[in-house]
């Protein structure tokens, strides 16, 4: 039986779960480019969550406070493992968990705290620490928008027990699909590498779409081409015939079969030489972002708040318009590649929040950021000229929300 994206057929999936050269070099790559900690490799950054969360011991009858502004595939994992997403509500300026949010969710069975660093800003880690040390809590960050941004020049994935990183397509650097751990406490290493041996590898069908798909990416995504791609993308998903981000099981509350993979060698293979390719991506987005943050407030935007010791590359670049849905409508038109996150507090738009435990109202700020937010990109395919279209479009079609 084949599932929808034509990968998981049990008897396709390879049943080594040693890990192979490829994979032991990009950890090492990883931890040496972070100076601490154990890295461990996976399918997806949402299988990372999974394993850190498990070898945490999280299960039934805990809880995890998350932001109520992410993607579905947080909370999903969290509840995978029994235990119950409980939403804190964001910053306004900065995108990322209130610190006082999070100690009024606090309860005596809250065993974890997760801090998002969205759009690449860094979260109150250093706040959110003191809370979760005063009370034996973990802390986990999501650094599924940064790798090797920093707070206080100390890299941003090692001020908690355990950081997750994703390398899907539209992350700091992409493998097409992908995700890490960084874990920084012994104990919790062991149990990640059981974990992950746990974990078979996609099967030699999943693995080879994906190598299918990183040649095309590379070879057609442009801004100009973004939406129209995106687009089609999308529909090839639905179709089966490339594998998309998320298969449909992944949107349910409940574990979906072979949920829990390992990496393919590619994605390690890509991955490493990304990682050795990273200052050169995070001085582009660097560059990029140096121009948002000068040119946006002449047409009187708000920009978002960043402290002067935080080196920041951001992911996509976030803007509060008063007019999101027609920006996002006329975007394409104009050849310029204008993204949505998040749709609504747990991203994407199709998303049951009661299902996931988010109940309208929650996360008010949040939702407000999910109604007025669209966000520019800032990588490496984005040219000078790129970025005058992308400004020219805003000063012209977009009104600020205020
Ligand atoms: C993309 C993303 C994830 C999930 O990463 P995958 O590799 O797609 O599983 C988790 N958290 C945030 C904030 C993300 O943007």
């Amino acid at each position: 039986m084949v599932d929808q994206i034509g990968i998981a057929l049990p008897e396709m999936l390879r049943t080594t779960t040693e890990a192979g050269p490829a994979q032991v070099a990009y950890e090492q790559a990883v931890e040496a480019f972070f100076g601490s900690g154990r890295a461990f490799a996976f399918w997806k950054g949402r299988i990372a969550l999974y394993a850190i969360l498990k070898s945490l011991g999280i299960g039934p009858g805990d809880e995890v406070v998350i932001p109520g502004y992410t993607c579905v595939m947080v909370p999903g994992p969290v509840i995978y493992t029994g235990a119950r997403p409980v939403y804190a509500d964001i910053e306004p300026d900065g995108y990322g968990v209130r610190p006082d949010e999070v100690a009024r969710k606090i309860t005596p069975r809250t065993r974890a705290i997760l801090v998002q660093h969205t759009y690449g800003l860094p979260g109150a880690v250093k706040e959110i620490r003191q809370i979760a040390d005063q009370r034996g809590i973990a802390l986990i960050e999501d650094c599924c928008h940064t790798f090797g941004g920093r707070l206080d020049g100390q890299l941003l994935g090692t001020f908690g027990n355990a950081a997750f990183f994703s390398s899907q397509w539209n992350k700091p650097f992409s493998t097409g699909l992908g995700g890490l751990a960084l874990v920084h406490d012994q104990e919790l290493a062991r149990r990640m590498k059981a974990e992950q041996a746990r974990c078979p590898a996609p099967s030699h069908k999943a693995a080879f779409l994906l190598a299918v798909q990183l040649r095309l990416h590379q070879a057609v995504v442009y801004p100009s081409t973004s939406a129209a791609v995106t687009r089609l993308f999308r529909w090839m998903t639905k179709k089966g015939l490339v594998i998309g981000s998320s298969n449909q099981s992944e949107f349910g509350v409940l574990l979906p079969r072979y949920y829990a993979l390992g990496p393919a060698p590619l994605q390690c293979r890509v991955g490493r030489r990304q990682v050795a390719r990273i200052q050169a991506n995070i001085a582009n987005r660097l560059r990029i972002t140096a121009q948002y943050f000068g040119e946006l407030p002449k047409f009187g935007y708000a920009v978002p708040k960043r402290s002067a010791d935080a080196e920041v590359p951001i992911l996509r670049f976030p803007l509060r318009v008063a007019n999101k849905d027609e920006a996002l409508a006329r975007a394409p038109r104009y050849g310029v590649e204008i993204g949505s996150w998040f749709e609504c507090p747990l991203h994407p738009a199709e998303t049951n929040h009661a299902a996931f435990g988010y109940q309208d109202g929650d996360c008010p700020e949040a939702e407000k950021a999910a109604r007025e937010v669209i966000n520019l990109p800032t990588h490496q395919r984005v040219s000078e000229r790129d970025v005058r279209r992308t400004l020219a479009f805003i000063r012209v079609v977009c009104r600020p929300a205020h």
